[in-house]
Parts: structure tokens; sequence; C-alpha cells
């Protein structure tokens, strides 16, 4: 940044006419490849060429642009322009790279953003699936509405990426109902990867889950050439940053490439590396990363090869395994039928021998002594040959008892229920209907599994619902039974006049869970 520029140069109105006097321009900075080493993309990066102050950051600027709502023709510009300029560095002697370009907030939600998108991409030629469109997780607040657009922007067929992730607080789980192609990791992250044990395991982990979600992972602030070896060594697949090239202006970008392109190796894992070596690498640092994330579940790791037809296991380590009343002693050099009862083992075994085939994982639920758990089988090969097998648990007791009690809850509404023509439903104290009897469906047309999650409200005759709605809310505030007289909806379309009951249903510390609402047709009987 000139640091010249006052800062009452940056104003609305010369925005305004920076954008007419056509004194934006685009720098570009490299996205190399962290396999091949090659150039892949370009980001694009605006700057303003004051007429007064020279070069000026996106960050002096952008801001401003953003609240006056500039930002949508600014924005607007960048598009056409980084794809005018990658179709041109396609027609001439680049090969094929794709172009980045930032979003912002204001742009996303604009009601003819995507209209503009499909209009850029028609006239200025550009593949769109070589068009990546950055965007971050603060703009994702109604991520409802964002994942419309996003999933719009998937169908025109270009790549969206999540940026300067790691900065906000969404889990990437969270993310994952999003229709992201890649994440790039916050250049805070990387800055002290390699001396912050911190920023390191963040790093690897943050890898490795968006992996396992099957996100792309981008490096960006790559400076230093042993950022570049802790980034290869953890499998990221691209990188950007200052080691590579600053941004910098069209022209330059194409004066640079042979220098970016000798960039990895130099610096990066010696190509030479014997494939060997980079695999026994990979699987090292894979497994290590199994090992810490099982730990953090507080499940179980363990291994096993297989001696003379027999599955010896060679290591043994969790939480999980000392519920299950185990330990690593007993474990590790053990068979299966050392420690476990024998069925059981019996039962194992087979999963072990199929894991030990080495062509597939192996998942498989298990239960000792009373603990639930899933397993996952992972077979380690060299040269073709399985050498051991990985295996992680993770604990699902809790879900599978939860599983149990509601079965068990449903048996028992459904023996109270199943022969009487009364109307029974389950209800919470919001109203959702958690049960309603097989009897609905003779009475009122509709199954009883159409009620389920619905509100009770929802089928009252509208000039009955505030009556109805008022007794259930006095009904959960007294914790007494109540009555009421309305008309329910019958699947054919009349209504049908009901008298019901309220009861209400309290646990063990007299708290309200539940009503029981029982009512009958009243029609013929008044
Ligand atoms: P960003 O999208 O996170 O862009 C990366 C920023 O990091 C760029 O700053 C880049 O110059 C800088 N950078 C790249 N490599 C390194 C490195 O190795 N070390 C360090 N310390 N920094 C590195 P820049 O160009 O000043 O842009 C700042 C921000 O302005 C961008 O952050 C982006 O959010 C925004 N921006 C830039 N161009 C546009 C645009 O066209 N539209 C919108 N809406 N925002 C833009
Ligand atoms: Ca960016
Ligand atoms: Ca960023």
């Amino acid at each position: 940044m000139d640091m010249n520029c006052p800062s009452q140069a940056v104003t609305v109105s010369a925005l305004k006419k920076a954008l007419i006097n056509e004194e934006f321009l685009l720098y570009y900075q490299p996205k190399v490849d962290l396999t091949s080493g090659k150039l892949i993309g370009a980001e694009a990066l605006i700057r303003w060429d004051h007429p007064e102050y020279g070069i000026i950051n996106p960050g002096e600027f952008i801001p401003m642009a953003e609240e006056s709502g500039l930002i949508v023709s600014i924005g607007k510009w960048v598009l056409s322009n980084a794809c005018r300029q990658l179709v041109e560095w396609e027609n001439g002697m680049l090969e094929s790279i794709s172009i980045s370009v930032n979003l912002s907030v204001r742009q996303l939600y604009q009601p003819d953003f995507l209209k503009m998108i499909r209009l850029i991409i028609d006239e200025t030629g550009v593949n769109p699936e070589k068009l990546e469109l950055e965007i971050t997780e603060s703009m994702m607040i109604d991520s409802e509405a964002a994942c419309i657009i996003l999933n719009e922007l998937k169908n025109i067929g270009v790549y969206i990426s999540l940026d300067d992730f790691g900065k906000g607080y969404s889990s990437l789980h969270y993310l994952k109902e999003l229709p992201f192609d890649k994440i790039k990791i916050d250049q805070s992250f990387i800055q002290q990867c390699t001396r912050d044990l911190n920023d390191a395991t963040l790093v690897k982990t943050m890898i490795v889950m968006a992996h396992q979600l099957n996100f792309q992972v981008v490096a960006e602030g790559v400076e230093k050439e042993d950022h570049v070896v802790f980034l290869q060594k953890n499998l990221c697949d691209e990188a950007q940053g200052y080691l590579f090239s600053p941004p910098v202006a069209a022209d330059d970008f194409l004066n640079n490439l042979s220098k970016v392109n000798q960039i990895l190796e130099i610096y990066g894992l010696p190509g030479s590396k014997s494939k060997n070596q980079w695999m026994e690498e990979e699987v090292r640092t894979a497994r290590q990363e199994v090992l810490e994330m099982v730990r953090e579940q507080q499940g179980m790791t363990f291994k096993y090869i297989k001696r003379y037809g027999r599955f010896i296991h060679t290591l043994c380590d969790g939480e999980l395994l000392y519920r299950m009343g185990l330990t690593p002693e007993r474990v590790v050099g053990r068979e299966l039928d050392e420690f476990l009862p024998k069925k059981i083992a019996e039962d194992k075994v087979i999963h072990y021998e199929k894991a030990w085939q080495g062509t597939e994982q192996v998942n498989y639920e298990a239960e000792v002594n009373g603990i639930h758990y899933i397993a996952s089988l992972r077979p380690l090969t060299r040269r073709g040959q399985v050498v051991e097998v990985i295996g992680s648990c993770v604990d699902i007791t809790e879900r599978k008892e939860i599983e149990e009690a509601l079965r068990r809850n449903e048996e028992k509404y459904r023996f109270i229920t199943e022969n009487i023509s009364d109307l029974i439903k389950v209800v919470n104290v919001e109203g959702v209907i958690e049960y309603a009897s097989p009897s609905h469906q003779e009475v009122l047309g509709y199954g009883a599994d159409m009620y389920k999650g619905e509100q009770i409200f929802d089928y009252i005759h509208p000039d009955d619902a505030e009556l109805v709605r008022n007794e259930f809310k006095h009904l959960v505030a007294s914790k007494e039974i109540r009555r009421a007289v309305y008309r329910h909806k019958h699947s054919d379309g009349y209504w049908v006049q009901m008298e019901a009951k309220g009861t209400p249903v309290l646990d063990d510390a007299e708290k309200i869970t539940h009503a029981v609402v029982v009512a009958r047709d009243v029609a013929g009987v008044s």
C-alpha cells in the first residue's frame, strides 16, 4: 500500500469516478498444485491506480465500496475483466488454468446475481469450469438462502471456494451441507504452522477433515520453504503465497511463469524421492492422524497383523477400551479369542479376514460388555501386500439406548391403542405430534404416520383453532386435564365434530413432557 494515501482520498464519489475513469485494475497471484508443482490457477485481486496516490490496496477501499453498495458495480467489473483475461491467456501461450474471483456479500444476494454471472460467461466465452468464486463464511449467515444460490451456481458449472477458512466459527460438519468444492485455509494458520504446535495440529486436522468431506484444500499465505514441505507432507492440494509470487499485473504474471513452475522443484519435497518413500510417508501421516482423531473422539484404535493364519494385535489404545473392561496389556500380542468370549471372537474374525483381503475398508457394529460401538478396519498395503490393518472404534452406546427406549415407547403406545376407536395422540409441549393411533385412518381418512411430526393445531377448523390453542396452553401451564370441542379435517375435505380430552404427562421432577390427547367423533351423538 502507498503509505502516502490519505484516508480522505477514499470517498464514495472518488470511487464512483474511479469506476468511470477506469482507474481499477486487477493483479493476479498464482496458485500451484502441490503434487505436480505446476501453476494451476490465478486469483484476481483488485487494485486502485489512483491518479495522485498511485496503487491503493483493496483493504483501503473495499469496505467503503461495500458500505455504499458500489461493490456491486465494481464486482461486476472485476468478474468480467478476470474472465476476459483468462480467455486471452488461454488463446495465448498459457496452459489451461483457472481464475478465482472474490465475491462480496452484497453481490451474492443481489436479485440478478445469477443472471449477471450467466451473462458474463456468455459474453466473455469463459469456460465456467475454469471460473472459481471465493466466498467467506460470514456471507453464509442466511444459510438457507445462500444454499439455494450456491446450488444454482453449481448448476451453471462454476467452482466455489470457501475463503479464509478457520477465521470464522462454523464447523466443517455444518459446511458439508453447502456445495463447496474447496476450502482455503486462512493465512494466519499457515504462517506459524511449522513453529507453533497448535497451528500445526489445526492445519493437519483441517486438511484431513476437509478431505473426508470431499473438499479440496488450498493453503494461503505460503511464504517459506518449510511451509511447502509441511503442506506436502500433510497432503494439502494447492498453495498460494509470496514464496511463489505476490499478486502482480497481468504482464508480469506471464513473465513470472517459468519461475513459479520451478519453485516446488527447488524448495518442495524432492521430486526424485522414490515413489515408495513418498507413499510410506503418506501412510505414516495418515496413521498419525487417525490415532489423534480417534483419541479426540474418546474412541479406540487397534492394529493387527496376520501370522501363521492367526490375527495378532500389535497395538490397542483409547478410552473405549477401558470402558469395555479391557486393557492394552490384555489385547496386545494376543488373538481375539484370548480376551473375548468365543462366540464374539468368531464373529469378529470374519471381519478381520475380510479386511486382510485388502480390497476395501470394512465396517461393522458390535457389542462388548454392554458397550456398543462402530468399528472400521482399514488395510494398509505395501507393494500390493497387506502388511497390517488399522481399526478404529467409536462408542454408540448412548445412541443405541435412545433407539431402544423409543422402540419400547412405540410398542407401549401401540399396545394400548391398537383396538380402540378413540383417537389417541401423544404430543410434546410444543404441540408436535409424536404418536397417532391407527384409528385415525378409519375416522379421519389419513394414515396415522401422516400426523407424526406435525402440529396438532394444523388439522383443526380455523374458527376453532384459537380455542384449542388456548386450552393446550392452559394444559401446559397448569398441568391440568383440559377438554375441548372442535371440528377436525377429514382427508376427503369435510369437517368432523370432535370432543377431546388432554392429559398432561409429567416426569419424575413433575415437569410436563407430553400430553396425551384422546378424541372421539361426536357428530352422531348430539
Ligand atoms: P483474500 O481474498 O484473502 O486475498 C489474499 C490476500 O493475501 C491478498 O491481499 C494477497 O495479496 C495477500 N497475500 C497473498 N499471499 C500472501 C503471503 O504469502 N503473505 C501475506 N502476508 N499475504 C499474502 P490483497 O490483495 O490486499 O487483498 C485483500 C483482500 O481484499 C482479499 O483477501 C479480499 O478479501 C479482498 N479483495 C481483493 N480483491 C477483491 C475483489 O475483487 N472483490 C472483493 N469483493 N474483494 C476483494
Ligand atoms: Ca480470496
Ligand atoms: Ca483469504
